[in-house]
């Protein structure tokens, strides 16, 4: 009995061997008989604009690129806006740009105006990077006075956003500026100091653009001398005595930070560099413009990627590095170039800064704070380094009111959206933590604070808008930044419109929706969703195939599977860069393509040896047994659009074919050879899917029937007048403006998108479940084009009719409407389905 059961289990085992085996050797040839399709686009004229963390992406409508102040003149005078104004765009948040605008590319403006060694002043072109300053000033035994630690930027930028370095008895980048020209928004071309139209100048200055374009910059420089690096490890808490007795009022110190080691931020390493009149030992006066090195980019990721890389940090990499006492050139000391921090790739994950300014003071109060949220939240911090600076003399957006220390936090995250909303949350606890402190927190960065937040830490920023009301009345100067924190409704600017609104949600908006249950859905399903739909896609395509009563052998069931494998390739390609693709997903989706490959496989097999003997039987229309397949074929279909295929009553239609499909009829060697193997068909898959349906019960919870799309001008009245039956309901209002709506999935969510496109030009859809990204799939003829603003993540021909190509294309939630509209008017594209996973 035992050796019968054995025998019996060795011969199952061998058969599901067996299977498997055909199932990969039909993948096989599919994937092989089914190339990818290459898809043109139509021209697009928008050009993105990325920034260096890539996280905030703003599509504009025009770049110009000014030579000189009379083409500044001429662009601002030529728009009526919006404009924004563009440095080196190493600024984090969409400070450069704004939706459909157009920007100022200030990079071509460049190149030294005057240099003065006697007076010791430079006056520079503002799209004039740091380095090409320095170059000039080293020739001549200068240096520049203040700057931030890399020489990357451009002067206009770093003056923007007023900038500070690691450099001691000074402070913000004001401080070392003695006049600008600005061109307004009406053209004209006008100069400012601390003397002179002061208002402007203190509001051009750290005025990220508000005010109009800085054309020329006249600043004060230094000399350049020998500096000699000493350094010392200490506790935290021991840091304020010592920057007192040894830093601060040393005169000779030029530069000092004091890095802060996480995970423990217990612990810090102050660098100070000296005057010295001891001889050089590194003779270069300024490092290599490309710094971009093997060694850089392991060592940052040896610290942020590797188990113990913190510590290594700090015990084994930092003792290297800093051994000795170095003597080099100022110049060389300040020439670093962001390129050393530039990692393999941004996709799935990239470095971020933040910064926070706290009275001097207040650092035994702001660092628990700060190490507190930074160890809940498990940042993956690379350091905090503490630099110095003296008050501002009066800029509107001071960041330095008093004395401060900024904490400057260096730190690597996710770029997928919902570590991005992770981010934004842990950072608005730090700008509370600094704020309670009696701090600010710097604006070159990722904009997650609330309106509250803002006006808390920069009180005077309503004079700036006052002013700006008086200069550019019709608020042609904007970017992410004002876009978000400009006062609403106060008539000093133009209403946001709709596509404004969508492209930079509020913190508002995000806090709103934390609270909201079921709303964050992962993004990368919106890819390796289309695999499986792919299969329904072949479903539908089967039941049409037997609903026009061709001949079953000649149905594409390589084809089918071809176009499995396909879809799964091109949306893992897609995805695995930014997501990371998890091995369930994997599992899932190799099981689900085996199985349909056994299954085409042995039907395609079946059909075109003993059911194509038969065929020859086959009355026209087909025999009744045919006309049965066909119409569980098409429930089969219906049925695996919204539920899973194991959910299908095999064993019904089994019954059904025994009970309401006569026994007599034309055709009559057809009609049982059909019999037989639609009985065979069905029982073989009531019995497995019983076992995948018992299975995955237990594995799954069952998924949400309704989706959150956030939108804006949207309305009711609006709503009504959309006809059909798919509709919005409001969920909720989110802040001004924004409202979140709920649909039902599957057919209602794609019908209400698409009705709703009819209204792109006043309603937009900011994200969708959380999802930044829509995938939608379709069929087009062969030699369609992709519209602007979406682009194709995966086309292949479809196996049932070669004269059509099935195509996924993916578009930005804020393009979305935009996007349906054009491939609804276009009416090449037939949209079969808006994935919401
Ligand atoms: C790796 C790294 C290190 C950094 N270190 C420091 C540091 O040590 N200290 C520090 O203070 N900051 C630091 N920053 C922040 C940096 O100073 C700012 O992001 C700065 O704005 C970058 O200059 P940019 O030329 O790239 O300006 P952009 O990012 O191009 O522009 C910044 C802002 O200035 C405006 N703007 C640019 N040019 C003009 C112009 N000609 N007229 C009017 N407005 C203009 C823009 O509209 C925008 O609002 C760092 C940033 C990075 C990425």
């Amino acid at each position: 009995m035992v050796r019968r059961a054995a025998r019996l289990g060795k011969r199952v085992a061998l058969v599901i061997v067996g299977l498997l085996l055909f199932g990969v050797a039909v993948s096989a040839i599919a994937c092989w008989r089914t190339p990818p399709v290459q898809v043109g686009a139509m021209p697009d004229s928008s050009v993105r604009i990325d920034e260096v963390t890539r996280l905030h992406p703003v599509t504009m409508s025009r770049v110009v690129t000014p030579r000189t102040i009379q083409d500044i003149v001429n662009a601002v005078k030529a728009t009526p806006g919006p404009i924004s104004i563009g440095g080196g765009r190493y600024s984090m948040g969409g400070q450069t740009a704004t939706p459909d605008g157009t920007q100022l590319d200030m990079r071509q403006f460049r190149g030294v105006v005057a240099l003065d060694t006697a007076a010791k002043t430079i006056t520079v072109r503002s799209g004039t990077r740091w380095r090409e300053v320095q170059e000039a000033l080293d020739k001549v035994g200068l240096a520049v006075k203040i700057m931030q630690t890399y020489n990357t930027f451009t002067v206009g930028g770093a003056l923007s956003v007023n900038a500070h370095g690691r450099y001691i008895g000074q402070g913000p980048l004001v401080r070392s500026v003695r006049d600008v020209t600005l061109v307004l928004a009406d053209g004209s071309v006008v100069s400012a100091s601390p003397h002179f139209r002061p208002e402007l100048f203190y509001g051009a200055v750290g005025g990220y653009g508000a005010l109009g374009v800085i054309a020329q910059v006249t600043l004060d420089v230094a000399q350049n001398t020998h500096v000699r690096r000493d350094d010392e490890t200490l506790p935290v808490a021991s840091y304020l005595d010592f920057f007192r007795k040894n830093v601060r009022d040393d005169s000779t110190v030029v530069f000092h930070n004091a890095d802060i080691y996480p995970p423990a931020y217990e612990t810090l390493h102050a660098v100070s560099y000296r005057k010295t009149t001891l001889p050089v030992t590194i003779p270069e006066r300024m490092l290599p413009a490309d710094q971009h090195a093997w060694s850089h980019r392991t060592a940052y990721e040896m610290i942020t990627d590797w188990p113990k890389g913190k510590w290594m940090r700090e015990h084994l990499i930092d003792p290297v590095i800093f051994r000795g006492n170095p003597v080099e050139w100022r110049n060389y000391e300040a020439s670093y170039d962001v390129s050393e921090l530039e990692p393999r790739s941004r996709a799935r994950d990239t470095y971020v800064l933040q910064e926070y300014f706290v009275p001097v003071d207040s650092i035994g109060v702001f660092v628990p704070r700060m190490r507190r949220v930074l160890q809940e939240h498990e940042v993956n911090a690379v350091n905090v380094s503490i630099r110095h600076a003296l008050p501002d003399p009066g800029t509107y957006l001071a960041w330095a009111p008093n004395e401060v220390f900024a904490y400057v936090l260096y730190y690597k995250q996710r770029t997928d959206p919902e570590s991005r909303r992770e981010v934004a949350r842990w950072t608005r606890q730090l700008i509370d933590a600094a704020i309670a402190s009696g701090g600010r927190y710097y604006l070159p960065y990722q904009p997650v604070a609330t309106r509250a937040q803002f006006a808390a830490a920069y009180p005077r920023s309503a004079e700036l808008f006052a002013l700006k009301q008086q200069v550019d009345s019709t608020g042609k100067f904007t970017n992410a930044l004002w876009d978000l924190y400009r006062p609403a409704g106060d008539g000093t600017m133009p209403a946001m419109t709709a596509r404004h609104l969508a492209a930079n949600l509020p913190a508002e908006v995000r806090i709103a929706l934390d609270s909201v249950k079921g709303y964050s859905r992962k993004e990368a399903s919106e890819y390796l969703t289309h695999p499986e739909w792919d299969l329904v896609y072949g479903s539908e395509a089967y039941a049409r195939w037997l609903e026009q009563a061709k001949r079953p052998s000649a149905f594409p069931y390589v084809g089918s599977v071809g176009t499995f494998w396909r879809s799964y390739a091109g949306t893992y390609e897609a995805a695995k860069d930014r997501y990371g693709v998890d091995m369930g997903t994997h599992v899932m989706l190799n099981v689900i393509g085996v199985s349909t490959a056994i299954e085409y496989g042995l039907k395609g097999l079946y059909e075109n040896t003993i059911g194509r003997l038969t065929e020859w039987n086959m009355p026209a229309g087909g025999t009744a047994e045919e006309r049965y397949a066909a119409k569980v074929a098409r429930d089969y279909a219906k049925l695996i659009a919204t539920k899973g295929w194991y959910e299908f009553p095999f064993m019904h239609a089994f019954e059904g074919l025994w009970s309401d499909v006569p026994l007599t009829g034309p055709g009559f060697l057809r009609k049982w050879e059909r019999r037989f193997a639609l009985s065979a068909e069905y029982l073989v898959k009531a019995a497995y899917a019983s076992i995948i349906g018992a299975g995955t019960a237990a594995g799954y919870a069952p998924d949400e029937l309704t989706r959150h799309v956030v939108a804006v001008g949207w309305s009711e009245p609006l709503d009504a007048s959309l006809g059909g039956n798919a509709h919005f309901t409001r969920a909720r209002d989110l802040d001004r403006g924004y409202e979140l709506l709920t649909v039902g999935r599957y057919d209602p969510y794609r019908d209400a998108l698409l009705a709703l496109s009819d209204h792109a030009d006043c309603v937009r859809i900011a994200e969708i479940n959380g999802s930044e990204v829509v995938t939608i799939a379709g069929t087009a003829p062969n030699a369609w084009r992709t519209p602007a603003r979406t682009s194709v993540v995966v086309a292949y021909r479809m196996p049932d009719d070669p004269s059509r190509t099935r195509i996924l294309l993916r578009v930005q939630a804020r393009d979305l409407l935009d996007a349906l509209h054009g491939l609804r008017t276009g009416g090449q594209f037939q949209v079969e389905h808006i994935y919401d996973y």
